[in-house]
């Protein structure tokens, strides 16, 4: 045996997972097709939304408070800062659903919130321009994470406590059995335990009986400059979330004193074969998301002075997919389909692969990443 557990893809959940196990004292082999923190896939572009009062489901608010506790544990294994919580504005008509989601988290788990209408929120955070019936829900656990600096701590903290890494190490197959899996590289054989499958857009690859149902879709993040960039520091712009018709313009406060990042992440184009990303960024996608940023954040320039493509596997409900797959092997656990919104979780999901693997079992609730949804629909 050449580990335990294998992880295959040790990008945002494979370096939380790594971290976990480790942690465990489960021996652990990580096998990476590029470097660690790269910004090939879902982990790059300097912050990622960290948010409680959850827009997509109330199942999640209970894995969410442990993630936030799990930033801070790496923060102070680490030294490193990763999550600061300078607030989250979900901003929208009262009636959007997306709205309403939030709302029913917030009453349902008591969280610390407010909801600023008219008068009030235009003076709170008068650099959001509202519209009739709008309102504005400040969610006082949101802010952003470091993505990057997130990955590369977790992986160095898994190798600090023993575990290994493939570096620039493609798995090209994996052949699991009653006893353990075997992985091929190319290159090499290893025979291990247990698999790990982190593979986020490349996922369906592993997975015949699944591959329909995970979809590599493109992200473009851009920044803009400011009037007067003073108006978005963090301490007076809080992370938001703006939903208007078919658009949601997301984004974060200036990192760096000199830029805002705000995106249109509503409906991401479909990516045939995650290999050829197309990373070059259109002049409608500008055009675009610059407009919306004219019309509803106007102390923004509204030429985005730096644009740049990601992507994320999406699953036809939005909802991840975390488990052993009935019918493959009790030896191949999943966790992948993140849609978009998955690296808040990341250090919680770490935990929860790393109880399932080693107990059989976890301690949280996760009926709704339950693979076997899809196994019945799969033609
Ligand atoms: C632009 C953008 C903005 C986002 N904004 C937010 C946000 O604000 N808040 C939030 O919570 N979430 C956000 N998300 C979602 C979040 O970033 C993703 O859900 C999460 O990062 C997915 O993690 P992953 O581990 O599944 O994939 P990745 O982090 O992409 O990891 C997959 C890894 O597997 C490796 N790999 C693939 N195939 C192989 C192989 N055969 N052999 C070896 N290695 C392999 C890849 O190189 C990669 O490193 C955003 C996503 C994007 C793209």
């Amino acid at each position: 045996m050449d580990a335990d557990v294998a992880v295959i893809g040790v990008g945002t959940m494979g370096s939380m997972a790594m971290w976990q196990l480790a942690k465990r004292g489960v021996s652990v082999l990580g096998f990476e097709k590029y470097g660690i923190g790269n910004d090939r896939s879902a982990a790059g572009g300097e912050s990622r939304l960290f948010r409680t009062a959850y827009m997509e489901g109330k199942e999640y608010v209970p894995l969410l408070r442990e993630a936030r506790l799990l930033w801070r544990q790496l923060e102070e294994e680490t030294n490193n800062r990763l999550l600061t919580l300078n607030g989250g504005l979900m901003i929208g008509h009262e009636s959007d659903q997306a709205i309403q989601n939030v709302i029913h988290c917030v009453d349902t788990f008591n969280l610390d919130h407010e909801i600023l209408r008219g008068k009030e929120a235009e003076e709170r955070y008068p650099q959001h321009r509202l519209f009739p019936e709008d309102i504005m829900i400040l969610d006082k656990n949101a802010g952003f994470l470091r993505p990057e600096l997130a990955v590369t701590s977790a992986a160095g903290q898994a190798e600090d406590m023993g575990a290994s890494i493939l570096r620039y190490t493609e798995v090209k197959e994996i052949q699991p059995d009653s006893l353990g899996v075997t992985i091929h590289t190319g290159e090499r054989t290893y025979r291990v335990g247990k698999v790990l499958l982190t593979t986020g857009p490349w996922s369906g690859a592993f997975l015949p009986k699944l591959n329909k149902q995970f979809k590599a879709r493109r992200l473009v993040l851009t920044w803009f400059a400011a009037k007067d960039i003073t108006q978005f520091y963090p301490e007076k712009f809080p992370v938001f979330a703006r939903m208007r018709n078919d658009f949601r313009l997301t984004g974060a406060p200036t990192l760096d004193g000199t830029m805002v990042k705000a995106s249109n992440t509503k409906t991401p184009e479909l990516v045939k074969d995650p290999e050829q990303l197309n990373r070059n960024v259109k002049v409608e996608e500008i055009r675009e998301v610059g407009e919306a940023v004219k019309e509803l954040i106007p102390d923004l320039n509204p030429d985005p002075v730096r644009a740049s493509v990601y992507m994320d596997a999406y699953t036809p409900d939005d909802h991840s997919v975390v488990g052993f797959l009935p019918n493959m092997s009790e030896n191949v656990l999943v966790a992948s389909g993140f849609s978009g919104h998955g690296f808040k979780m990341a250090p919680v999901i770490g935990k929860v692969v790393t109880e399932l693997l080693v107990d059989g079992k976890t301690s949280h609730s996760i009926d709704h990443l339950d693979p076997e949804r899809y196994i019945e629909n799969v033609t």
